[in-house]
Formats: C-alpha cells, structure tokens, sequence
C-alpha cells in the first residue's frame, strides 16, 4: 500500500512540476483543481473521479499520433500500438457489455451519437439507395440520383424522450444539430406518476412512423424498459437507439439486466465514458454487426482524428470496470441515490416519480418557492454543488427550472455510503426551506447565512471524512 501511494504521489508531484518549468500557472490550476474537488460536496450526476490510472494514461505521447481510420486499416502509418489500446478498449466493451462491436473512437457522447445517427442514415436510408441503383458506393451515383438519396436522408423522423422529461438535447432538438437533421418528435412522462407511459409511446409511435427511436435520458430517475422499447421499433419498423450516457456504469456493474440492460435489445448503444462508467472523457459505441461496417466510419465521417491517449484511458477504465468492486460500486451507487431520495422525502421534499430506482434525483424546488437557478447557487453558497434542470411541463423553462438535479456516482467514488447520503438530504433540504427569491426575481435570492454556514461546515466534514485521491500527496511540491 505505502508503495502505490508514494508511485502514484511522485507521478503527479513529477508532472506538475514538470509542467510548472513552462507554465507555472497552469501546474497552479491543475493542483488548485485538485484542492477544489477535495473540498468539494459533488452531487452532479453526470461528474466522477477517474483513476490514476486512468488519469496517468491520457498524459502522455499517443496524443502525438495521428490514427484516422480503424486497427490494421488506418490511413497513417506507425499506428502499431494505437491499433493496440484502440483494440483493447474495443475488446473490453464488448466483453464488458456483451456487445457485437465496439467503437470506442468518439470525443465525446455528443459525437457518439452523431456517428449513431449517420450510421443509422447510411445503413437505413443510402444504402438499399445504393443497391436499387446498383451502383456500389455513393461516389458511383449520377448527379440526379445524388440528389434523390440527400432528400431522402433529410426526410427522416426521430422519436425520442422531451427535453424536460429528462431527454437530451441531442436526441432531435431543434438547437442541436440532430434537430436539424430529423424532423423531431418526442415523448414525455405521464403527468400523474412521472414515469414513461410505454402505451403512449407506443402511440406516439404509431403516428411519427420514425426512423430512429431514441430511448435514454440525462435527468430521469427510473429505469427504462428496453425491451418494451424494442417492441415499440419492430412494430413500427423503426431503428432503437438508446443513449446510456448516463447510466453505463449501472449497465457495467450489472444493476440494471433483463429488460433494463439497453444492449441485448437495441441496435445501436451510445454512452459516454466519464460519467457512471467513471473513465476519461469521451464517448462510445455499441452495436450490431449490420451496424458496424457504418459505425466504423465515423472518423472522418463525423469525427475529428481518434484521440489515441483517451483510448488507452477508455481500455484501462473499462477493464476496471469488468472487475468485480466495479460491480460493487455500481450497487452502491444505486443504493445511496435511494438513501439520499428516501432522506429528502423524510423531510418533506417534492421528488419527480417520488423517488429513484437508479443513480439520480430530481428534486422540484418549486415547493420551496424557488426556481431551479435559485435553488443550485444557494446550495452552492452552503458548500453543496448540484446542478438546476427541468422537471415534466416546467414552468420556468430550460434556464430558469424549476428542478435540481441530484446524483450519486461521485459521492459513492469517494466511499460515502447510505447513512451519510441520507443526511445530505436533510442537508439540502435545511438550505431549500431557508432559501427565499428575492422580490420577484427569478434569479436572486436570499439564503439564511447562518444555516448556509453550518451546512458548509458539515459537508465540510463529509467529504473531509472520505478524502478524494487519498492516494495522492502533493505537499511538499513548491
Ligand atoms: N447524452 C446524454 C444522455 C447526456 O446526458 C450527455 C451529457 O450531458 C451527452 C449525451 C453528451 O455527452 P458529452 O458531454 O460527453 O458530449
């Protein structure tokens, strides 16, 4: 034990300090960063801590290669051992996921699922183009025919969940460009319960005809029926997608199986890395052989050149993840988010669906009066970091809100367990109900400085109790 920690403190006094003979200041904010995240009460959903290893392996020279293309057919040369973490990560999700094919290139979960909508389009829309004109590949079709093709793949449909149900931007939305590319539809929850109306959806269904059903979220607390959904795409010929972004890591850890694991039931999975999957930023995806050949091209099809350093932390992440504590954690996280849902409720708080059965929370704080935007710099001020979102038919709309987003990867990383979630959901409670808007401001507030300070003492201790990186010391650098 005292070997890997002094291993992993010199690595990162090292690099620092090397860093600090450039740029001083940035080696500043990097420790800063450090002192920061220590110190802080983190209860956005979508945030973890990766591991030094997974850390260690984005810093260094695979980010000076270039590697367009996919192992053993790549467009440069010298990729020898970019082909080897790029098939090692790509190896590990399968096996981790039970995958067909992997594809552990894009940057991000926004360019996952561009390469799933383009590969959606090629396999669906130009390709049986291709074979009715009998020609090969798109470069082979006459101007006119070109032509017919591009119209049809702008004349396609997307179903997929409304933005304050807790659905993406990226999943059709106007602002983004998959709204753009899909004339958009969504689904939303039932008013009364919260939860998704697999009826309705069916119906919704029925009317849209998409080509693409998009099942998936970033702020709904409950599980979804993936083999409900699959029902839905065969009755209506449409193509499952789901964007597990958000919940990867309960997928890998085995929480969520049968009907709630995306993967045996839809064509083509997209997550990103960093979130519950706990790896380094970027993005991913999972599909079917008929997919694959279309998936693979997502760089230069959509994608910037693969970033090889964030592969290599793809691979290391994902095979901590196949082992069993990664399942343990995954557990865990689950079970402190309903810790966390159950102490809110004990005190009084106003929970989309009333509660949560996977890693997040939304609470309505517009029982307190206040808006979402309130809501989150107040509890800020008392040391808690939440981030605002919407909640079903929000009133105040996407900036504003009327929700606070709540979830548990971060917290359970650094080891905090049910009975203290329970508390920080009497914590956040004790600042909302002594949080006031002021005037008719939608904006500013007022927050009673005495509760704030206790409260930030106490999150103080929390996290002081489970230090973050424990395994890192950087006293003593300069
Ligand atoms: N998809 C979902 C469901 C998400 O919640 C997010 C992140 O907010 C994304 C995609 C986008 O991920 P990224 O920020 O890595 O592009």
């Amino acid at each position: 034990m005292t070997s890997t920690v002094n291993r992993e403190s010199t690595a990162f006094a090292s690099a620092l300090d090397v860093i600090a003979q450039v740029e001083p200041r940035v080696a500043a904010a990097i420790g800063q960063e450090l002192t920061d995240q220590r110190e802080s009460l983190k209860l956005i959903a979508s945030e973890n801590y990766a591991s030094p290893a997974v850390l260690l392996a984005m810093g260094n020279w695979f980010s000076d290669k270039y590697a367009e293309g996919t192992p053993g057919r790549r467009f440069y040369a010298a990729c020898q051992n970019v082909d080897t973490v790029e098939r090692l990560a790509a190896e590990h999700a399968r096996e981790l996921f039970g995958a067909q094919h992997a594809y552990v290139q894009p940057h991000s979960g926004i360019d996952a699922n561009l390469v799933a909508f383009w590969s959606i389009l090629a396999a669906r829309v130009e390709t049986p183009a291709l074979a009715a004109a009998g020609v090969p590949n798109v470069d082979a079709l006459s101007d006119a025919d070109w032509a017919r093709v591009r119209r049809a793949l702008g004349d396609q449909r997307m179903l997929g969940m409304s933005l304050d149900a807790g659905g993406h931007l990226t999943h059709g939305f106007r602002p983004n460009i998959s709204g753009k590319m899909f004339e958009q539809s969504s689904y939303g929850t039932d008013p009364a319960t919260g939860l998704v109306d697999y009826a309705a959806v069916r119906e919704r269904a029925r009317e849209v005809r998409p080509l693409v059903l998009v099942a998936g979220y970033s702020a709904y607390p409950r599980r979804i029926d993936f083999a409900a959904m699959r029902e839905i795409a065969d009755e209506v010929g449409a193509t499952l997608m789901v964007d597990m972004a958000h919940f990867a890591g309960l997928v890998a850890g085995r929480v969520l199986t049968g009907d709630f694991d995306p993967v045996p039931h839809a064509d083509v999975v997209t997550t990103t890395t960093h979130k519950s999957l706990r790896g380094p930023r970027g993005g991913m995806v999972l599909c079917t052989d008929e997919f694959a050949p279309f998936v693979d091209r997502g760089c230069p099809m959509v994608l910037g050149g693969p970033l090889p350093h964030v592969m290599a932390a793809k691979a290391v992440a994902l095979a901590e993840a196949r082992r069993p504590e990664f399942a343990d954690y995954a557990q865990q996280v689950v079970a402190n988010a309903r810790a966390l849902a159950d102490g809110l409720l004990r005190r009084g708080a106003r929970l989309v669906t009333g509660g949560t059965d996977n890693h997040l929370v939304l609470v309505d704080v517009s029982a307190y009066g206040l808006t979402g935007r309130q809501a989150e710099a107040a509890l800020l001020d008392a040391g808690l970091v939440t981030n605002r979102n919407s909640v079903p038919a929000d009133p105040n709309g996407p900036w504003y809100t009327s929700g606070i987003r709540l979830g548990t990867p971060a917290l359970t990383t650094r080891g905090l367990r049910e009975a203290e979630l329970a508390e920080v959901g009497d914590l956040l409670v004790d600042v909302l109900a002594h949080t006031r808007p002021d005037g008719d401001s939608q904006v500013r507030y007022r927050v009673d400085a005495g509760v704030a300070e206790r409260v930030r003492a106490r999150a103080a201790e929390l996290v002081g109790a489970h230090p973050l990186y424990p395994e890192i010391d950087l006293t003593g650098r300069g």
